[in-house]
């Protein structure tokens, strides 16, 4: 039995970050920059309204002192968002101009619509009060300048980035490329899909748990299906999988049984670099990760009840996928919390990642309670959860006691009804 630590260190020391790849723009949401991309265009690329008004000169308002006393200015023309700037404004001129629209030469400020009259069958423009130079109007490169950093090397791209490379006039980035990362499911008793269920037989629920998981990261999941517990077939499809993914989940077979043939498949094609591990953790003890010799490819052989595998899933694939894809941020953060129960446990030297249900309490308490579900088979109860509670060896966390959580479900975060009522106010 190795600590978690060690097990964690062998498997991040062995992921290499992906080489970069430049992929379309509207590919590239969640992944990590591999190059810092500077702005050669400014945004906006001209001075124009940021209201439906008119464009004037402010020195010619600043005689208007109210309603009863407005200044009047001759109405030139209109200028629509996209029309190429022609007119020009002049003394004692203002011309109608609608969001966006390019400032006109001469002005250097716009009135809002709700704020002037038409008069004379729109010939004519009073201006109520004085509007000062600048006023709703957005100048060249307010958004960006030339030269500014438009996405740093290493940042993840969000969707605002996307719009901003796009205002570039980009339609590429040079990014870490989206993982690939293959599922299968081993198991002589495993059955798939609809049907009535042979004597001894289960259905595949990991498969379809980890598919997911690896969706929820922004990876591209490819379902390998399910491989019988048999070592000819097993290296076959792995060899097939590593052609067309960056790394390898498999379910099942890395435990002591007779059958458990992942561990035995694995040591034949990763060339010695695989190490099968009994980790000092519950739920998810075996596991066993290796390169295939061919590819480089890495699998994580995670245990097969399905809350182990989840589980492992979280504690070694995701900080590794992580990795391979290039963040800097590889674990959740631990939130310090108060234990609603008890999380009971006995003292066999194992740290416990209890299913739990966490939520921020009203006076900004970190509250946390067990699923009433803590075997490994139990995936309702994971279902149910939102946080994996960590129980470290010894006797147990009673009720109002602290302990670290790790949020798994961010989506999921327990708030007080309504919490947003007050501060929305
Ligand atoms: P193993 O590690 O292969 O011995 O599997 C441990 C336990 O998990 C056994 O009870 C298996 O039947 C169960 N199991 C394995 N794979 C799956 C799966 N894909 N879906 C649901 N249960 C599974
Ligand atoms: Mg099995």
């Amino acid at each position: 039995v190795i600590p978690f630590d060690e097990a964690r260190t062998f498997v991040l020391d062995a992921c290499p970050v992906l080489p970069p790849q430049v992929v379309p723009i509207d590919e590239a949401l969640g992944c990590v920059a591999a190059a810092s991309v500077t702005a050669t265009e400014p945004v906006p690329p001209f001075p124009n309204s940021s209201v439906d008004g008119y464009a004037l000169r402010s020195v010619d308002s600043a005689g208007a002192s109210g309603p009863q006393n407005p200044v009047r200015l001759e109405v030139i023309g209109t200028i629509l968002a996209g029309a190429r700037p022609c007119v020009r404004v002049g003394p004692g001129q203002a011309s109608r101009i609608m969001t966006g629209g390019p400032l006109p030469q001469g002005a250097d400020a716009v009135c809002m619509l709700e704020d002037c009259k038409d008069e004379a069958d729109g010939t004519v423009v009073a201006i109520d009060r004085p509007i000062v130079r600048g006023t709703a109007v957005r100048p060249a490169g307010q958004d960006v300048e030339v030269g500014q950093t438009v996405l740093e090397a290493g940042s993840v791209v969000t969707p605002a980035h996307i719009g901003a490379l796009a205002n570039q006039g980009r339609t590429g980035v040079d990014v870490r490329p989206r993982l690939r990362i293959g599922v299968l499911s081993t198991g002589d008793e495993l059955v798939s899909g609809a049907g009535r269920l042979p004597p001894g037989k289960i259905r595949d629920a990991n498969r379809h748990t980890l598919l997911a998981l690896v969706r929820r990261e922004g990876w591209d999941p490819i379902d390998l299906g399910v491989v019988a517990d048999d070592e000819t077939t097993l290296g076959r499809v792995l060899d097939e999988a590593a052609t067309q993914c960056d790394a390898i989940v498999t379910s099942g077979g890395v435990s002591v049984g007779d059958r458990d043939v992942v561990k035995v498949v694995l040591q034949q094609k990763s060339a010695g670099t695989m190490r099968w591990m009994q980790v000092a953790i519950r739920p998810a003890k075996p596991f066993a990760f290796g390169l295939l010799a061919r590819t480089g490819t890495p699998v994580f052989g995670l245990p097969g009840n399905p809350v182990s595998a989840m589980v492992s899933f979280e504690l070694f694939v995701r900080p590794a996928g992580r990795l391979l894809s290039g963040h800097v941020e590889l674990e959740r953060p631990l939130i310090p919390a108060i234990a609603e129960a008890g999380f009971r446990r006995g003292r066999d030297g194992k740290v416990y990642f209890l299913r739990a249900f966490l939520r921020l309490d009203r006076d900004g308490t970190w509250r946390v309670r067990p699923m009433l579900g803590q075997e490994s088979d139990q995936l309702l109860a994971m279902a149910e959860s939102n946080a994996l509670a960590i129980v470290p060896n010894g006797d147990g966390v009673r009720a109002g006691d602290p302990l670290s959580v790790m949020l798994t479900d961010v989506d999921r975060l327990g708030l007080e009804e309504n919490q947003l009522e007050g501060v929305l106010e």
